[in-house]
């Protein structure tokens, strides 16, 4: 929010893992549920989110940064083994979305 002054059409969010900025569309969403992270492709559960590549590189880099306990200002520990296999399920090339 510091020093930039143009516009993007698009939102940004900062992806948990490798600290780069990307389109909101590039990233998967991550709401924490009593201790779980629960991937929301779709944007539409409640809670806080929190935002990371669709890849399982970027979540072990936030998983090993501890980066979910900030995002979510909760100590955890926080259950990544379903949001995992959602990853390694998910193809790394995704469509781009409208
Ligand atoms: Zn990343």
């Amino acid at each position: 929010m510091s020093g930039r002054t143009h516009a993007r059409a698009c939102p940004e969010r900062t992806c948990l893992g490798c600290r780069e900025r990307a389109a909101k569309g590039d990233l998967l969403r991550i709401v924490e549920i009593e201790g779980d992270c629960v991937p929301d492709p779709r944007g539409t559960l409640p809670g806080r989110g929190a935002y990371v590549h669709p890849t399982p590189v970027c979540l072990d880099l936030a998983v090993r940064r501890r980066a979910f306990n900030r995002a979510y200002r909760a100590r955890g520990p926080f259950d990544t083994t379903e949001l995992r296999r959602f990853l390694e399920r998910t193809p790394v090339e995704q469509p781009p979305l409208q």
